[in-house]
């Protein structure tokens, strides 16, 4: 019997080895399969005829003979079923869902206020699921900001959401029926960038997500970095002695400094506009009130929204060039709601990491911006379920 298990899971792991080829190349022909797996001919034929039959991949074309027959060329076929990406933030849920090419066939924003009972979510997600997905589904991921146990998919510790030791990926799994995948937020955003952006050519990068929170994550010889659990929270890196109180419990983290709220607070505190001052006392404390109140300000009273911003430019540039001296990434990656502000600090910032990081680590570094825009926070986490779903041999 022992023999029969292991042939059967050897078999299991050239079948994922093949589809995981198949998937990366995405068009490749049975030859070219071989040689790159180092599986003989005859197991990728086999292989390879029982996934057309299971529907898995599919014929795309012929590609070039180099004399005799025209080799056949084969993709995964990307509508064998669905993914589910969400991410949970402040005040509401961005859900997509997508082919397993990364294709979005749909997408939704669901606001709900200051109600972050995970329950009365998860059936936010069920409702979104039952109306727009039209395909067998294959999983669902949900990133959040935070401390995760992704094993477990327990959120240990959303400052954003204030949760702690949320089991959200068994609620959702009992409501779904689907495995679940939990994500911190900032590692499912670089994961997408892995899969379809520009970190595809970087082996080390560093990336830092601005806006409402600080988040970000590093990629260390073209993988993610994850320590020992919770790696990359730059956003609690201490920026200013006795600084302000982060939502953490500490004093004068980076995102205590520099988050979307501070921002208001300190341009409410140093403006004498009314139409400011009236509109902070009106708004609730979401994601979207933060910045519309960044928007008006800058129309509204400009002089004193570009001294907050020029204070802005230079802790986001001492986070960089501090990061930049302890990892010497090749490539910074900066994305983000605050992108939208970036005439008014984006330069500065960078000016500053490249001039004052140690020797000229600074100046070797190529510094770029966000061209996947939000799906990323989403995107990176339905790339993690096709793994270990699609991929990954589960012992
Ligand atoms: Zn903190």
């Amino acid at each position: 019997m022992a023999l029969v298990g292991s042939r059967e899971l050897i078999r299991d792991i050239n079948e994922k080895t093949i589809l995981k080829e198949i998937f990366l190349e995405k068009q490749i022909d049975r030859a070219s399969l071989a040689r790159k797996t180092s599986l003989s001919g005859g197991t990728v034929t086999k292989i390879t005829s029982d996934l057309l039959k299971k529907g898995l991949i599919r014929v795309v074309g012929e590609s070039t003979s180099t004399g005799g027959r025209k080799p056949v060329l084969l993709s995964i076929n990307p509508n064998f079923g669905n993914i589910l990406g969400v991410k949970i933030g402040l005040g509401y849920l961005q859900l997509i869902i997508t082919n397993l090419s990364g294709k979005i066939l749909s997408q939704q924003r669901k606001e709900f206020g200051e109600e972050l009972d995970p329950h009365k979510i998860s059936y936010l997600i069920k409702e979104y699921v039952e109306q727009k997905n039209k395909n067998h589904l294959i999983g669902a991921s949900v990133a959040v900001s935070g401390t995760i146990d992704s094993i477990k998919g327990v959120v240990l510790d959303s400052f954003i959401l204030n949760w702690k030791n949320v089991e959200l990926g068994k609620i959702l799994k009992n409501i779904l029926k689907v495995p679940i995948y939990i994500i911190n937020d900032a590692d499912s955003f670089t994961l997408a960038h892995l899969w379809k952006g520009k970190l595809k050519k970087h082996k080390h990068a560093l990336v830092m997500i601005l806006g409402v929170g600080i988040g970000g994550s590093l990629i260390v010889n073209g993988n993610l970095y994850t320590g020992n659990g919770g790696a990359g929270e730059i956003g609690h890196m201490t920026i200013k002695e006795n600084g302000n109180k982060c939502s953490c419990g500490s004093y004068g983290c980076l995102e205590a400094e520099a988050s979307f709220e501070s921002l208001v607070n300190k341009i409410y505190t140093k403006s004498e506009n009314t139409l400011l001052k009236e509109y902070y006392k009106t708004f609730k404390n979401t994601e979207l009130s933060e910045i519309d109140f960044i928007r008006l300000s800058l129309k509204e009273d400009p002089q004193v929204s570009h001294e907050v911003f020029n204070e802005y430019s230079t802790l986001i540039g001492t986070a960089i060039k501090n990061l930049i001296n302890i990892f010497t990434p090749e490539y910074v990656l900066i994305g983000g709601e605050a992108l939208e502000f970036s005439d008014y600090f984006l330069d500065n910032s960078v000016n500053y990491a490249r001039k004052n990081a140690f020797g000229n680590l600074g100046e070797r570094v190529i510094y770029d911006v966000d061209n996947l825009g939000p799906k990323a926070w989403m995107l990176g986490g339905v790339y993690q379920v096709i793994q270990e779903e699609m991929f990954y041999i589960k012992v």
